[in-house]
């Protein structure tokens, strides 16, 4: 096949191995690789595992088909495995150059089981593929790890990494790579820090084939220009997504006050044009990019000096409206620090806004915080409590627990304030202002999730697109956010969709928001890429196999309808103020839709025989 390296990497860390086997295709022609390939593996590889710490659970790296490629945004891979947060499927995604230099050197998997007896990182330099002594960078953060291997091995090496909190089982820890590129969500940190697993550095001096170079430039630069035409472009390359936190604020779906209310204040202070203002340094892009949504920023001066990667709209919002806190700086700052720490930051401020509440109800006092004063917007309480947590620290080592299990061991009624889903935060999505973000986050099978169907196009505007992408029919019900009909249809295509694009190893940026490139177009590149003669109604197909399948993996944890649950707050109380005063999220009547749209039964929530044979996972059924 073309457009891949050809082979996987095996690591038994208990017994020091490493073993490369060729790349199995037929787990290709079901799946495609990244999300999908991982899925498959690790399903069959975890078994009925159940605890996240132990050797058997086993951590996997998978590029997808189109990383390394030219098509738009094509950087990504997946780390997936039984989540610490969660106990639950566990997986995350990101952009930058390390999955694209695996390639370059051969591999388009890694996968770790066992634990080692001391600290080890793996390094991978084309046909070498060796265990390295950890030592040295044990208790090191990612940036001065990410120094010290790259002179070690040169500076065009590419390093994925954990740092102290991942060390520290932090349940939210985040693996970073090319310093600040993170796979955050899941707390896959931890799976490292408990295999005693610091890094996986790689350099790669190969070549990827493709399957057709007689029109390959020509036809991707045909999807470079209708990238280059969106309208969306020009503004995610001005301010990222650092400029949602205005958008949001304008609809009402700006999670403020540990989601109490969906507009803020202090929102202008915190949003894309104060950053660009004071402390944009430069954008910057990933592997064959054109949407640019990363960038530098620094501080300059005062207590909170840095220069680095810059928030996006998840650390922004979290770090900020969710905590009260309209300190932009110590919102850079503390962005930052969890960078270097490796920690998620939508965990972090969902954890830390949790507690803030509790604080206010009188539920938590300065005697359980160790004197940590909880006041909402205390910027210096969280930035502090950004360290506590990542080394685990006083008070830090129970909110390093994340939300759930924090308000279980503090107990005082606490846990009416955890905003999360499956023991997973909430990410920036306050649902009573966007419905589709409600059944999407209870539905996801990481615990509450934004990006795992991420049903971005009732947001604003998209009427066209969902014309195109489901028809007219829906019209004008689908397009409306506060409107939860049909959006059991929308969430279960989106979900459908974007497995398949992590399987293939694409950004959402340009195939969710802004929509431009949709079934028919990957199925093309596959076909110039990799050689890979699918139809669009077939990559359709495996994104939902990919979708059963992890709940398959759930199921044998024991979730059910019951866990695809919200919040009593979401579900119960309207929304106090702004622009969606008055809205709850209506979770039982969309589930209703969802699982009768995707085939699964009604009172469990799981998949019909029927469905499981239409999709050919039969013999992944539950006894
Ligand atoms: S849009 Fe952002 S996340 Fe996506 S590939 Fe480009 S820089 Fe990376």
């Amino acid at each position: 096949m073309h457009g891949v390296g050809g082979q996987v990497i095996w690591v038994d860390l208990t017994k020091g191995q490493v073993e490369k086997r060729p790349l199995e295709e037929e787990i290709v022609r079901d799946y495609l690789l990244g999300v999908g390939y991982l899925s498959r593996v690790l399903t069959d590889e975890i078994g009925a595992e159940r605890d996240p710490f132990s050797p058997g659970n086993v951590l996997g790296i998978a590029t997808g088909l189109l990383t390394g490629s030219m098509f738009p945004q094509s950087s990504r891979f997946t780390i997936a495995a039984l989540s610490p947060l969660t106990d639950i499927w566990g997986e995350s995604h990101a952009a930058g150059f390390w999955g694209p230099e695996l390639k370059l050197a051969g591999y388009d998997a890694v996968f770790f089981r066992g634990a080692s007896a001391s600290p080890v990182y793996l390094h991978i330099e084309d046909s070498e593929v060796n265990l390295h002594d950890a030592e040295q960078v044990w208790g090191m953060g990612v940036f001065q790890t990410d120094d010290i291997l790259r002179k070690r091995h040169g500076r065009m090496t590419r390093v994925l990494s954990i740092g102290q909190a991942g060390e520290n089982l932090v349940r939210f820890a985040a693996i970073m790579n090319d310093r600040d590129r993170a796979s955050a969500r899941s707390g896959l940190g931890a799976v490292m820090g408990a295999k005693k697993l610091k890094a996986v550095s790689v350099r790669g001096h190969g070549k990827i084939t493709v399957a057709h170079p007689e029109v390959y430039l020509t036809e991707m630069d045909e999807f470079y220009r209708r990238m280059l035409a969106n309208p969306f472009t020009p503004g995610r390359a001005k301010y990222g997504t650092t400029h949602l936190i205005e958008l949001m604020q304008h609809i009402g779906r700006l999670p403020s006050y540990n989601m109490r209310q969906g507009v803020f204040e202090g929102y202008d202070r915190i949003g894309g044009d104060a950053i660009n203002e004071c402390y944009l340094v430069k954008p910057r892009a990933d592997w064959s990019c054109l949407q640019r949504c990363g960038r530098f920023t620094a501080v300059r001066t005062g207590p909170y000096a840095y220069q680095g990667g810059s928030p996006e709209f998840e650390s922004q919002s979290s770090l900020g409206s969710r905590c009260g806190n309209a300190n932009l700086e110590s919102i850079l700052y503390a962005h930052h620090l969890s960078n270097m720490y490796g920690l998620d930051t939508i965990s972090l401020g969902g954890t830390i806004s949790w507690a803030m509440e509790a604080w206010e109800q009188g539920l938590i006092t300065s005697e359980d915080t160790g004197g940590i004063d909880l006041t909402w917007g205390n910027h210096e309480s969280i930035v502090k409590l950004t360290r506590m947590i990542a080394l685990r620290e006083g008070f830090g080592d129970l909110l390093a627990e994340g939300s759930a299990r924090a308000a279980v061991r503090i107990g005082r009624g606490s846990d009416r304030f955890v905003m999360a889903v499956k023991k997973q935060e909430m990410a920036g999505q306050e649902p009573r202002a966007q419905k589709s973000m409600g059944l999407a986050a209870a539905t996801a099978a990481r615990g509450a999730d934004h990006l795992y169907g991420f049903p971005v196009l009732d947001e604003v505007g998209f009427d066209d697109d969902i014309r195109e992408r489901f028809g007219e029919k829906y019209l004008p019900e689908m397009a409306d956010r506060l409107n939860p009909k049909y959006k059991g249809i929308m969430v279960k295509e989106c979900e459908d969709f974007m497995v398949m694009i992590e399987s293939v190893g694409l950004c959402k940026y340009g195939t969710q928001i802004p929509p431009e490139f949709y079934y028919d177009d990957v199925a093309k590149a596959l076909r110039l890429h990799n050689g890979l003669e699918v139809t669009p109604a077939q990559i359709q197909l495996i994104g939902e196999r990919i979708v059963n399948l992890n709940r398959l993996f759930n199921a044998r944890r024991g979730i059910t309808r019951r866990d695809d649950s919200l919040p009593r707050r979401l579900t119960d109380e309207p929304a106090p103020n702004g622009p969606s005063a008055g809205q709850t999220v209506e979770l039982e009547q969309m589930l209703d839709e969802y699982y009768a749209c995707r085939g699964w039964d009604l009172v469990s929530g799981l998949p019909l025989k029927s469905t499981l044979e239409r999709l050919g996972l039969s013999k992944d059924a539950l006894n």
